[in-house]
């Protein structure tokens, strides 16, 4: 079925309102990158300022949002708009304030400064993910201002319209898993997050592909297991070389983990190729039936010969359980052979995949190494998978038919972990959704996390009534 976009929700609301509606958007969106929200804080504070500031600007709205602070600095807010109570449990609006640190000096406009420029929003977050944080906030305050147009009190009375819950929550600590964030909520404030349905960060950003437009909905996540590796070696004097070297031993060590593991095609991944290759045609759609072969080889050297550098990375990481070393210590001295060393690896594992499987395969890659190897599991978390069809996840994706008619929504899975990962905890299913159409060739995988980081002002434009109307149409 082909949903007119004249029936939208957002269609009534019309054009003035739009334009107003993205004005403020982007001046919000504006002000949160202006709030060195950096995690890890030093010292704590500007992630309560981010709290803070998006409190203030749902109370304007006759809102009550709750700053939740578990530790010094270390905010969260939350809200809850009430719906009639005839539509089943909620639905949650997930986002997080904090950014990765930066390194300034690359950079073409401040990362803080939130410049305009080119037809983006430059900076630390516009990406990941304060655009997002903007575009939940903002379909709030127009459901909030639904309320008050009706003479109603958004605080407490029901929205006209909605017969669910909506449920807002803006945390802090994503960046570093979440523990003074979303797992403190999941364990002392579950009734924030516990919902029918949720949308997060990183899906539903359009790709081009073969001249067709994908929206990749995130339906699965990868999950994470960091081990810390001690390799023993013996210490000694550096005249006289050793080869237990504890130094040699782990770079021995880091290429045997490095080198890159078996491929294994997964569901949400051969989800993603069936829905790309029935969307293309005959001759591109040999790209996507060359990476779902049979034989995994066959599907890994397919990326490689028909994926640009960017796509084949994330797809080479989503076709396997992935390790790569993010830590080495060693050596006191440049005279002293040393015989400790120690590594930290981040693996990442696909849905199957158990923690003993991985520090399995952790074990065989190191080989006849591994007895010289102390490896300790110091955090993780499993894969996580919701189903790519069902009621919101159909909405979503018609929802972005409508309003892009030659956009092919399909499913897929992330290569890296969000909050998602703890949501999941409380059984609601947490779709990767925050829609933005970009123009083609625009390479947004690499702004996660990187230098320049910037969102064009028209996938913002273009992505506010498309999440307007997933809450309405869920909700309504
Ligand atoms: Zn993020």
């Amino acid at each position: 079925m082909t949903l007119s976009p004249d029936t939208l929700p957002s269609a009534a609301l019309g054009a003035e309102l739009w334009a107003g509606a993205h004005e403020e958007l982007v001046g919000r969106l504006r002000d949160l990158i202006r709030i060195p929200s950096i995690n890890p804080p030093d010292p704590p504070g500007p992630e309560t300022d981010a709290a803070e500031y998006v409190a203030s600007l749902l109370r304007a709205e006759g809102l009550e949002p709750e700053v939740i602070e578990p530790a010094p600095g270390r905010g969260s807010v939350v809200a809850r708009l009430r719906g009639d109570g005839t539509g089943g449990d909620p639905f949650l609006l997930l986002s997080h304030h904090d950014v990765v640190p930066v390194d300034a000096s690359g950079w073409t406009h401040p990362p803080f400064a939130a410049d305009i420029a080119d037809g983006y929003v430059w900076g630390r977050g516009a990406v990941d993910m304060k655009s997002m944080v903007a575009m939940e906030a903002m379909v709030v305050i127009l459901l909030a201002r639904r309320a008050r147009a009706a003479g109603l009190d958004p605080a407490r009375d029901p929205i006209p319209g909605l017969r669910r819950d909506v449920l807002f929550a803006c945390t802090a600590d994503e960046e570093a898993g979440g523990t003074d964030g979303v797992q403190w909520l999941v364990e002392h404030r579950p009734e924030t997050l516990r919902a029918a349905g949720a949308v997060n960060e990183a899906g539903a950003v359009s790709v081009d592909l073969a001249g067709r437009r994908f929206y990749p909905v995130m339906t699965a996540e990868k999950g994470r297991e960091t081990y810390r590796i001690s390799v023993h070696g013996t210490w000694g004097h550096g005249s006289m070389p050793r080869d237990d070297n504890a130094i040699t031993l782990a770079a021995e060590a880091i290429r045997r983990l490095a080198s890159p593991g078996e491929p294994r095609l997964t569901g949400p991944i051969r989800a993603l190729l069936d829905g790309v290759e029935r969307a293309l045609p005959a001759d591109a759609a040999a790209f996507a039936r060359a990476i779902a072969d049979e034989d995994p080889r066959r599907a890994d050297a397919a990326v490689g010969r028909m994926c640009d550098d960017m796509y084949a990375r994330a797809l080479r990481a989503l076709l396997r359980d992935t390790i790569s070393p993010g830590v080495i210590h060693a050596g006191i001295k440049y005279n002293v052979i040393p015989g400790e060393a120690v590594i930290e690896i981040d693996c990442r594992t696909l849905p199957g995949t158990t923690e003993g499987d991985m520090r399995e395969e952790v074990l065989a890659r190191l080989g006849d190494l591994a007895p010289r190897c102390d490896v300790v599991h110091v955090i993780g978390a499993p894969p996580v998978e919701w189903p790519a069809s069902g009621e919101l996840y159909d909405l979503m994706c018609d929802t972005i038919r409508a309003h892009d008619p030659d956009g092919i929504p399909v499913p897929v899975m992330a290569p890296f972990a969000t909050d998602g990962k703890w949501t999941a905890l409380l059984g609601t299913p947490t779709y990767g959704f925050s829609p933005l159409r970009n123009e083609p060739g625009e390479r947004f995988l690499e702004r996660f996390h990187g230098q320049d980081e910037r969102v064009g002002l028209e996938a913002l434009r273009w992505g506010l009534p498309v999440l307007y109307d997933v809450v309405c149409r869920y909700c309504g």
